[in-house]
């Protein structure tokens, strides 16, 4: 039996909430967004909203992007050619999402899904995958992960889904790597310092406009055979790489990255917001 998709699970949920304990469902909008506007969703949007969220003629939803904000709206035509919706009002204005990366080694096709919709959920503005030369050969299908980055998205109150980048090797990535931007490299060999530590030591360090946290910053995580002694050797000579422990345990790598992004976001990103 295959688990339901996340999507299904909020559409049960929002059908089983007494009237007003959860606000309407969410869709992430390409087109600008502004009152009065009629809007013809796509084939997938008007089949996400239609028939999965089983929205109807008059119905309310919420529809966003990075660039407009939040805004009321309301499917104002269900047919069996298509459907749309009627924007009406601004509801919220549009906020960043902290300049992070996450890098990763694809692993196998559940694990990987796992790791892009966590990082969209504790916000992540690009997903980068990487390979590394213990990487599991498998194709990444950037449409199924842009498709997971969205509905994560549209279900976590941010207005972005994040950008999911075409895989790149770990040599080439790091070759035009912009040096302002560190790259907190999770090294499982068991001597780097622990993370949030060796945090607070890089913070010293900064300038005061990025005291508390540099603006942008960028995690890397291994595939499940981790990192060779020669790319622990690349990594490890660069300036602008800090190796970092998650602990005494190896992470399988979808956990070290939802552990990860969880302490960089307390420690550097927008989780220190009210
Ligand atoms: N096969 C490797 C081994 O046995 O040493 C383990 C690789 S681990 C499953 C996958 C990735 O998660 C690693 O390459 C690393 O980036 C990250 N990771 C897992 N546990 C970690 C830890 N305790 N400290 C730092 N990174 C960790």
């Amino acid at each position: 039996m295959t688990a339901p998709r996340s999507s299904e699970l909020l559409a049960k949920a929002y059908a089983a909430a007494p009237q007003g304990r959860m606000a309407n469902p969410r869709l992430l909008i390409d087109q600008t967004l502004k009152a009065g506007a009629e809007i013809a969703l796509d084939e997938g949007q008007a089949r996400h909203v239609g028939t999965v969220l089983r929205l109807d003629a008059g119905d309310g939803l919420r529809v966003f992007n990075a660039r407009d904000g939040e805004w009321r709206a309301t499917v104002s035509t269900k047919t069996k050619r298509g459907m749309s919706v009627r924007i009406e009002a601004l509801l919220r204005e549009a906020r960043a999402t902290p300049d992070l990366d996450l890098l990763f080694a694809p692993v196998k096709r559940h694990a990987t899904d796992l790791i892009v919709e966590k990082a969209a959920e504790l916000g992540v503005r690009r997903i980068r995958p990487i390979i590394t030369q213990r990487t599991i050969a498998e194709t990444v299908r950037i449409d199924r992960l842009q498709s997971i980055a969205r509905e994560a998205a549209e279900q976590t109150e941010r207005f972005d889904a994040p950008e999911i980048c075409e895989p790149l090797s770990l040599a080439r990535a790091l070759d035009g790597w912009d040096a302002s931007r560190p790259l907190i490299y999770a090294d499982e060999a068991g001597d780097a310092t622990p993370l949030l530590q060796a945090l607070s030591i890089w913070t010293a360090g900064v300038p005061p406009a990025n005291a508390g946290g540099p603006c942008k910053l960028a995690v890397l995580i291994g595939p499940e055979g981790g990192f060779t002694p020669e790319e622990r050797r690349m990594l490890r000579a660069l300036t602008h790489v800090i190796p970092v422990s998650l602990g005494p345990r190896i992470l399988r790598a979808e956990t070290a990255a939802i552990a990860a992004l969880s302490v960089v976001q307390s420690a550097w990103g927008d989780w220190r917001e009210a």
